[in-house]
């Protein structure tokens, strides 16, 4: 008897997850439904199916896993998204469908490359001298800690705009996406001036362009290592 066709979820919002139901569709085997937090209000379109927001917790997602007949699940969330990744891996385990995990290779520091490593996002601010002028590379939740720096001027990338008023004394507000054209970032970097780049190792080649705009410039970059077991 041929075994039922397969149904696999991925768990995305990244660039290699949309890649990835690309080509799974293309193959035309199986269904591709693709999950997504919601967090972006126009997400890119997506081949296969899509399901927008959270499941409810390992336990909400064991139940989705099972009631919907999914035969595979692939998290190829962000590696900075810990929190699904963990429920991926109980919820599996409860629902007993095998899991694929796609790591993301993290970025390596090159010549030229002027990186100031640090652990945490307090650590970022801190290290930022009196004046600077820095590119925020980092998604909205986790900015907020650097506003304490009104010694600094800020330029923030979101994809979104800000629902609220950011609490930043000296800011501007770039709305867009990170870009893999290195020479398009650092036209960027240099038309407002930057002096210091923040960003999280996320790894990956979608978001590489501002390294190597950076190393281009010549411009320290702060970077925020990942959590351990990334
Ligand atoms: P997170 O802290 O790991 O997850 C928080 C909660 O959001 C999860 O418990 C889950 O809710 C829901 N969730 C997260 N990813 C989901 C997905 N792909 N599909 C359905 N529900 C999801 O995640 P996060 O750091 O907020 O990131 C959210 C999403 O944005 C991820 O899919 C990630 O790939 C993407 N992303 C994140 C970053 C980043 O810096 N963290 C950067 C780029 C893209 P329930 O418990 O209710 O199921």
């Amino acid at each position: 008897m041929p075994s039922p066709p397969e149904r696999i979820l991925i768990l995305g919002g990244t660039a290699e997850a949309a890649k990835l139901a690309a080509e799974l569709v293309e193959q035309g085997k199986t269904t591709v439904i693709t999950a997504l937090a919601g967090r972006t209000e126009y997400p890119a379109s997506l081949a296969g199916d899509v399901r927008i927001g959270g499941f409810g917790g390992v336990d909400g997602l064991a139940a989705y896993l099972s009631t919907e007949g999914i035969t595979r699940v692939i998290d190829a969330t962000h590696p900075f998204a810990r929190q699904i990744s963990a429920n991926a891996i109980e919820a599996c385990r409860k629902a007993d469908v095998p899991l694929t995990v796609h790591l993301r290779l993290q970025w390596l520091e090159q010549p030229g490359d002027r990186w100031i490593m640090v652990e945490t996002l307090e650590a970022a601010a801190q290290t930022l001298p009196q004046g600077a002028r820095v590119f925020l590379a980092l998604g909205r939740q986790y900015i907020d800690l650097f506003a304490q720096r009104t010694d600094c001027h800020f330029v923030i990338r979101m994809v979104d705009a800000p629902s609220t008023p950011l609490p930043f004394t000296h800011a501007d507000i770039i709305l867009g996406k990170a870009a893999a054209d290195w020479e398009a970032e650092k036209a960027l970097l240099e038309g407002h001036a930057i002096t210091h780049l923040v960003t999280r190792n996320s790894g990956g080649e979608a978001s590489y362009g501002k390294i190597i705009a950076a190393r281009k410039l010549e411009l320290p970059v702060v970077m925020i290592a990942r959590p351990v077991a990334c």
